[in-house]
């Protein structure tokens, strides 16, 4: 009988460890996890309810929602997708709802209900699971694999072993693989919110589509922005991380975020958008006549930012203060100083590189037998359901591979 040795058991390994005795029983499958229990994270994600996946609706291009190891996932698409994950959820018992925003749940709005599907299916698969076994390093022998403790607990044998230790935003995490000598991408965060002074009057005020970017670069992002204590966060600010992630890092977080408050309609359409209202109603305050594109409340703070008085009315707005307003309105121009994950779902930029792996198998190819799957590998999404969908999908391969593979040796 092989011996298959799992490391992590977060949502990647236990989905692969699940499949592979349900689908091989003849396998052994140790899966063994650093912590005192199993899939944590899964029970913290989409804020305690789970984010499992994505209609992928809307998404233009995976590079969209993969700013990294786009293609590979890709591949792993095209073998077990998120409509394949949903029915493999249904057919388990988990009904599953899709919000408006695309994003796929359960119906329970309970992310435990994901972790004890999975947990209650891998114990009556027979999958052993040994917690509080931190990896300590992955030996490649001329029979298959050791795998070592930090613990002291005694070192295994394996057949196979898959690595799904998930994200780590610091390079010591992956320490564990250094025997083995594979290229690693340094580890940054991505999916953070920005470090703003001088917004704590705006805080909780929330903008439903802006447009952001960073001055200088390639990198913007649309959607919803939110003031917070700190700065801004949203969509459109954990999307602008995510893409930026590594630039960010590099500058040490600290750059020009441009917004345009009006989502693209552009500076001259802004400054004809406004010429409309000033001459439909001259006499009125500008305060009290805002853009349908910005809220009452933005728009109060807006023009405070141009240095128009709100009680001011639009016949005595000059063309210097227009110039201001569509200035502001459409590239309004914020100092970044650092970042900031507190409370919120992040993840890494960075981990092994893709160059290691066969990106159809998702085996390494210096060392047949070891497999890597999950945000342990170079891949990373925006927020939206896209990382764990990328794990799920990623441990089907392995699984399959590894099923193929002692289908071949019978
Ligand atoms: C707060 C938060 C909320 C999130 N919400 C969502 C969401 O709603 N939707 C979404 O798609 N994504 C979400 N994510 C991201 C998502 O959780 C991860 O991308 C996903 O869990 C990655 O799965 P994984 O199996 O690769 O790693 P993980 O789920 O992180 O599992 C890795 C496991 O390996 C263990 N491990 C690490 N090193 C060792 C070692 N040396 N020896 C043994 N075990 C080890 C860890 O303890 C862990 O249990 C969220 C992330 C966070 C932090």
């Amino acid at each position: 009988m092989s011996r298959v040795c799992i490391i992590g058991a977060g949502a990647a390994g236990c989905f692969c460890a699940l499949l592979l005795r349900r689908q091989c029983p003849s396998l052994q499958v140790d899966v063994y996890e650093a912590g005192r229990r199993a899939l944590a994270k899964v029970a913290i994600t989409g804020g305690g309810r789970c984010n499992l996946t994505n209609t992928f609706q809307g998404i233009r291009s995976l590079k969209e929602a993969y700013p990294r190891g786009e293609r590979l996932v890709h591949r792993a698409f095209c073998q077990f997708d998120h409509q394949a994950l949903m029915r493999w959820f249904e057919g388990e018992g988990v009904k599953l709802v899709v919000q408006e925003d695309e994003c796929v749940f359960p119906q329970s709005q309970d992310a435990m209900q994901i972790v004890h599907t999975l947990l209650h299916g891998m114990e009556r698969a027979g999958v052993a699971l040994h917690l509080d076994h931190r990896v300590e390093a992955v030996e490649h022998l001329s029979d298959g694999y050791q795998v070592r403790f930090a613990a002291g607990q005694a070192p295994v044998r394996a057949d196979a072993v898959v690595v799904t230790t998930g994200g780590s935003p610091r390079a010591e995490g992956l320490s564990f693989l250094a025997p083995l000598q594979l290229d690693l991408v340094t580890p940054v965060p991505s999916l953070f919110s920005f470090n703003i002074a001088g917004l704590s009057e705006w805080m909780g005020m929330v903008a439903d589509n802006v447009s952001v970017a960073l001055a200088g670069t390639k990198f913007r992002a649309q959607g919803a922005l939110l003031i917070t204590h700190w700065g801004m966060s949203g969509p459109a600010i954990l999307k602008l991380s995510s893409y930026a992630a590594r630039h960010l890092a590099e500058v040490g977080y600290r750059a020009q975020l441009v917004v345009d408050w009006l989502a693209d309609v552009g500076e001259e359409e802004a400054r004809s958008l406004l010429a409309d209202l000033q001459q439909s109603q001259p006499a009125k305050q500008i305060g009290n006549t805002h853009l349908p594109q910005v809220s009452s409340r933005f728009w109060q703070a807006l023009l405070h930012r141009a240095g128009i008085r709100a009680e001011q009315r639009w016949q005595e707005v000059g063309r210097k203060q227009l110039n201001r307003l569509v200035s502001v309105l459409t590239a309004d121009v914020y100092a970044i100083e650092g970042q900031s994950r507190h409370k919120e779902e992040f993840v890494t930029c960075g981990g092994v590189s893709l160059s290691n792996v066969n990106s159809s198998t998702l085996e390494v190819k210096t060392h047949p037998g070891l497999y890597l799957a999950g945000e342990v590998l170079d891949v990373d999404a925006i927020t939206g359901g896209f990382n764990l969908q990328a794990a799920w999908s990623m441990a089907y391969v392995v699984a399959q591979q590894i099923i193929k593979g002692e289908g071949d040796k019978s």
